[in-house]
């Protein structure tokens, strides 16, 4: 069975090259009819905090990526860690190391003055001689020394590095006696059955020290699959501008969770020149084989034309109830249907939608001063002077936008005047700006006494 994780270190918030790993990590699992779970780094008890680890959980719920299993914290480990770090200690294959920090500064300085690259010298590994008082040991684990590591990364093939240049006897244990990254990393792994690791290539570097402890520990290796990284559209490491920031912040704009999820298998990842991928597509496709074996680029414009044909196909109920997050109920509105309808197409995000959307329901609070200047004028103000009347002298109230297209036209008729001499004043009049969807739709939406009474506060304005 294929069993994953994602393993984030919870010192802030979920940022989208982590869900990018989660979403992989998550997608080769359940393609698999495996299982993806979810462990929290939380051994630096100074930087981690709670909020932090609530904030990947809301995250993760958010987009709708489902862990199996408890979540594992690796701070209620310590005494499984300790159990390992003897076992080693007994069978011969880790050390106690006496070392002083100033030996080690002595020691490094020296090396860097031969140009060597600075490394503990292992001078207490099968050490005999009298033990240093007054020094609290840190517990070293014996590297093959002499030997190379090797291992078939699913993207970035075969790996093989000299263990004496990557590393030296590194230490699983400092002096306080708690555990360090590398060490826990791969017990957690191997207890919790994990079969293949996916995660970003700048902890390529550490899997060689990581393979190191699963040798020790007698554990089967999994497969690796270093990822690489997303850069800027310059080809440089993403910065929050561009847009490397917290995956709550895309719910904020106004994204939905389906668009950063297709946006984000595609960035690293691809299926011919597919863009679109729903969720079953992507479980049936994806393989972390097939990722790119370069780094990718961010690309904000992908992002909003995903987000727009999401938001486009989205089922009309989910629009509404996703407007509630910005502060729009619409779910008692008559025409809620209409509204939606007109304007799933011409949002990039829900945030937009939801500015469209009161920019039509409520009345304008202010209008736009470009679209004043261009369009009102004595004889628009006429139009809309005569419109209003006409409106009013109606012996009946027109509801569908079909009923409304009817009137404007006879409107016009009656008074030799085109469309477009109607139309954006009275698009200013009723929604405070020349742009929004079908001036039919508009109308039947807000309705004939609300028409009235917007051009008229307009006119009253502009008089
Ligand atoms: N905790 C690590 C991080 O946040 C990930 C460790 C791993 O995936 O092996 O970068």
């Amino acid at each position: 069975m294929t069993i994953t994780r994602f393993a984030p270190s919870p010192t802030g918030y979920l940022h989208i090259g982590g869900l990018r790993t989660a979403l992989y990590s998550y997608l080769w699992a359940k393609k698999n009819g495996g299982k993806f779970l979810l462990r929290i780094e939380d051994t630096d008890l100074k930087r981690n905090s709670i909020e932090a680890t609530k904030a990947i959980e809301n995250a993760f719920e958010w987009v709708g990526l489902k862990h199996d299993e408890k979540i594992v914290y690796q701070s209620q480990r310590f005494d499984i860690y300790k159990k390992y770090i003897q076992q080693l200690l007994d069978e011969d294959k880790a050390y106690y190391c006496y070392m002083s920090k100033e030996e080690l500064d002595k020691l490094r300085e020296s090396q860097m003055a031969k140009k060597q690259r600075p490394r503990y010298d292992n001078r207490y590994r099968d050490f005999s001689g009298t033990i240093p008082k007054d020094i609290k040991p840190v517990i070293r684990i014996k590297t093959p020394i002499g030997k190379t590591i090797e291992f078939d990364d699913g993207i970035k093939g075969k790996i093989s590095v000299k263990v004496d240049d990557v590393m030296d006897d590194f230490i699983i244990a400092r002096s306080d006696m708690s555990p360090t990254y590398n060490f826990v990393v791969a017990i957690d792994d191997a207890l919790m059955g994990i079969t293949d690791v996916i995660r970003g290539d700048d902890h390529l570097s550490n899997t060689p020290k990581q393979i190191v402890v699963y040798n020790a520990l007698g554990f089967k290796l999994p497969n690796f699959y270093h990822v690489p990284m997303i850069l800027n559209p310059s080809g440089k490491k993403l910065s929050k501008r561009d847009g490397a920031m917290d995956v709550m912040e895309y719910k904020n704009m106004g994204y939905m969770p389906e668009a950063l999820l297709n946006f984000l298998v595609r960035l690293g990842w691809s299926y011919g020149d597919q863009e679109i991928f729903s969720m079953d597509e992507m479980l049936s496709l994806f393989d972390p084989h097939d990722i790119n074996k370069s780094a990718s680029a961010y690309n904000s414009e992908k992002l909003q034309w995903l987000n727009a044909h999401y938001i486009k196909n989205a089922p009309t109920k989910r629009i509404i109830k996703d407007l509630e997050f910005f502060e729009l109920k619409i779910i008692d509105h008559d025409q809620k249907e209409l509204l939606v309808d007109a304007l799933k197409s011409r949002a990039k995000t829900l945030k937009e939608f939801a500015l469209m959307a009161k920019s039509i329901l409520f009345d304008p609070t202010e209008y736009d001063q470009k679209a004043i200047k261009k369009f009102l004028n004595e004889d628009s103000l006429q139009i809309l002077q005569n419109f209003t009347k006409f409106l009013k002298s109606l012996n009946k109230t027109p509801h569908l936008p079909i009923e409304f297209e009817e009137i404007v036209k006879e409107f016009l008729q009656k008074n030799e005047l085109k469309m477009k001499q109607l139309a954006q004043p009275l698009r200013i009049a009723m929604v405070g700006s020349a742009v929004s969807p079908s001036v039919y739709d508009v109308m039947s939406i807000i309705k004939l006494e609300n028409i009235i009474k917007r051009v008229e506060k307009l006119l009253m304005e502009h008089q």
